[in-house]
């Protein structure tokens, strides 16, 4: 079938088209009712129907993938590698289930999850999710402050967490953190469990730190049964982000989330049973809990557990990787790329990456320099796609389970199956025609995996997404789009990142495009900031391939300055020449590799830079804070 044919009857028929999804995955009890949207814009898929997405993901394979590898655990910063099989993970997660029960932890209780990525982040998700406690990960190494904040949101009543993670080499003591998080928290935990990896000394609060080898001995042979949840039942939430501002709590449900993973993972990632799936993001991210844990494991896939980066022990390791365990599928991030664009692209072709047979991209605008690079260095496809932490999986890409739609350069693809995708006029709310500038929006209801409203906050939900475009309640996802003649989406920035240069209004992510076509530049990014003459301005910062060679001297780097400002006006006109370029060796960027142009911006007007609890690296700020002379 047609791609364009099956999303036409995933829009003109959900109830019929979902229904048939939902056999996908198992369930305990039929649904009375596949879609429930009397109340919009909530949205309840699969009423009455009964399942666990510990069972989908897990003891539903044991009868044909006992034996079948489910999770490799490789950490390149401890030299530790771990293999388990479904049999292995099963009894694994039973273990962590027993240890939570044996503290009270049951349906609807909340755990918060503060771990590095060690096998037994993923079995405490997979133990709640048998549960049916509702876990809330928090990526491992935020700062105590920002932890405290997802305590406190969360109220948990069992935080789980390990000793310590570690990044490039540098150990971060998670303990010492988390009992300063819970100090500030309003809402402290009745127990903590710890897992001792025996890399930092874990100081015990009496009654309230246990041991997990401890508590695992005790309950080796222990049985604990799946419970059987209402598919709208809460499986987890998870905050954004937090790229433009406070992060919002998502909260999602159980059975419309397992029946959308199964989709994507049969329709867009084309994985089978048996084969292995590699996503190099962090259990803290939704990526990590989409595509790390719950959608390989849910169609029988093994996935790979990566502690480390892409650069140690050197630029190969990914690819090393994919050879180890014959990846099939891989999923990464823009930022991950540009990353290697600056390394030897010898190491792309050192190891085998024959058995891939696509490599997705996600997270931020992938451009096309980016894409050209690794799809031609690699030899492998790459498919970028588009989503959110809200929607759990991709709105925007290409599904070759479907149809095998040609990828096209700087485009993530077409809608998805299951969302009505609209490109609206900001001001008026009205639907723009091809090869115009439009926020990206979509028709409710929202498919299945999409988030349910935000935790403890259903006006929030309502009031931050479905009240931006005027006159229409429709989703927004503050995105900024166009689409081209043969129905190609191009992701142009974030509504926030549209610039106003003497009335001509500008994507961020346009000039930004234009500065990483010249072949200095590693990655880029572009701010407007605020000019009495011009309204905005465009002010770019840059990081070059090799900052030394580059820039030798002041003249070099006003002749390089000059020249990129020349591309620009060459590919875009001179509204978009950005006012200075300067050049930098980092750019700000939150945890998850998202460039934060909102710091960027408020440095470049004087203003204060906001929350940086979750930046990366502060120093990348300090340069920022430099060049401008804030
Ligand atoms: P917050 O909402 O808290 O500011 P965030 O939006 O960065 O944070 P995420 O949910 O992790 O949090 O990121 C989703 C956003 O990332 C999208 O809305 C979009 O701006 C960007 N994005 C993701 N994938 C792509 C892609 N393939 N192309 C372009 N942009 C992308
Ligand atoms: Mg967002």
């Amino acid at each position: 079938m047609d791609l364009e044919s099956f999303h036409r009857r995933s829009i003109d028929d959900p109830e019929q088209f979902w229904g048939e999804q939902a056999a996908l995955i198992d369930w305990h009890a039929p649904h009375r009712k596949v879609l429930d949207c009397s109340k919009p814009p909530f949205t309840r898929w699969f009423v009455g129907g009964q399942t666990n997405l510990c069972h989908n993901a897990v003891d539903r394979h044991l009868a044909t993938l006992a034996e079948s590898a489910a999770l490799h655990f490789v950490s390149t910063e401890t030299g530790e590698q771990r293999s388990l099989s479904f049999a292995e993970l099963h009894r694994e997660v039973v273990r962590m289930a027993a240890i939570m029960r044996s503290q009270g932890v049951g349906r609807g209780d909340r755990v918060l999850v503060y771990m590095p990525m060690i096998p037994e982040a993923v079995f405490a998700m997979l133990a709640c999710a048998r549960l049916g406690a509702i876990h809330s990960v928090v990526f491992g190494g935020f700062a105590s402050r920002s932890l405290a904040s997802r305590i406190d949101d969360a109220r948990p009543r069992l935080i789980v967490s390990a000793d310590a993670g570690s990044r490039v080499g540098k150990l971060i003591a998670y303990k010492p953190l988390l009992d300063e998080a819970i100090r500030i928290a309003s809402h402290a935990p009745e127990k903590v469990l710890m897992v001792d990896r025996g890399l930092a000394p874990i100081e015990r609060v009496q009654g309230r730190d246990l041991d997990y080898a401890e508590l695992r001995e005790q309950h080796l042979d222990t049985d604990v049964p799946v419970t059987w949840l209402e598919s709208n039942e809460v499986s987890y939430t998870l905050y954004t982000s937090g790229t433009t501002g406070t992060p919002k709590g998502v909260q999602r449900d159980v059975g419309g989330y397992a029946v959308a993973l199964a989709a994507s993972m049969k329709y867009i990632f084309c994985g089978n049973p048996g084969e292995a799936y590699f996503s190099s993001s962090d259990i803290g991210w939704v990526v990590g809990h989409s595509y790390i844990v719950y959608g390989p494991l849910i169609a029988g896939m093994a996935t790979v557990l990566y502690e480390g980066t892409p650069l140690r022990p050197d630029a190969g390791i990914l690819w090393e990787l994919v050879e180890r365990f014959k990846v099939t599928v891989m999923f990464s991030a823009p930022t991950a790329i540009r990353v290697l664009k600056k390394q030897d692209p010898a190491y792309l072709t050192r190891h085998d990456t024959s058995s891939l047979r696509a490599l997705f991209l996600a997270g931020e605008p992938l451009d096309e320099p980016t894409a050209k690079w690794i799809s031609e260095g690699l030899g492998r496809p790459v498919i970028d796609n588009y989503w959110q932490t809200e929607t759990g999986w991709p709105i925007l890409t290409v599904a070759h389970g479907v149809e095998k739609t040609p990828t096209r350069f700087g485009s993530p693809g077409k809608p998805m199956y299951g969302y009505d995708v609209r490109l609206l006029h900001e001001e008026t709310g009205e639907e723009v025609g091809p090869n115009e500038k439009g926020v990206v929006a979509i028709v409710p209801p929202l498919p299945p995996g999409c988030m349910q409203t935000i935790w403890g906050d259903d006006e929030r939900f309502v009031e931050t997404y479905f009240t931006s475009v005027p006159g229409k309640m429709v989703y927004s996802t503050f995105d900024w789009g166009i689409r081209d003649n043969d129905g190609y989406y191009f992701i142009l920035g974030r509504t926030d990142d549209v610039i106003n240069v003497a009335g001509h209004r500008l994507g961020t992510r346009e000039i930004e495009e234009s500065i990483s076509s010249h072949p200095a530049v590693a990655e880029c990014a572009v701010v407007g900031v605020a000019d009495q003459l011009k309204g905005q301005v465009a002010m770019a910062f840059a990081v070059l391939k090799d900052p030394a060679a580059a820039v030798p001297t002041e003249q070099a780097r006003l002749a390089l300055e000059g020249e990129i400002m020349r591309t620009v006006d060459r590919q875009l006109g001179a509204v978009a020449r950005p006012s200075r370029v300067h050049f930098v060796t980092l750019l700000p960027k939150t945890r998850s590799g998202k460039v934060v142009r909102r710091a960027i911006q408020a440095l470049c007007e004087r203003r204060d830079a906001g929350d940086l609890t979750t930046l990366e690296d502060p120093s990348a700020l300090e340069q920022v804070r430099k060049a401008v002379g804030a």
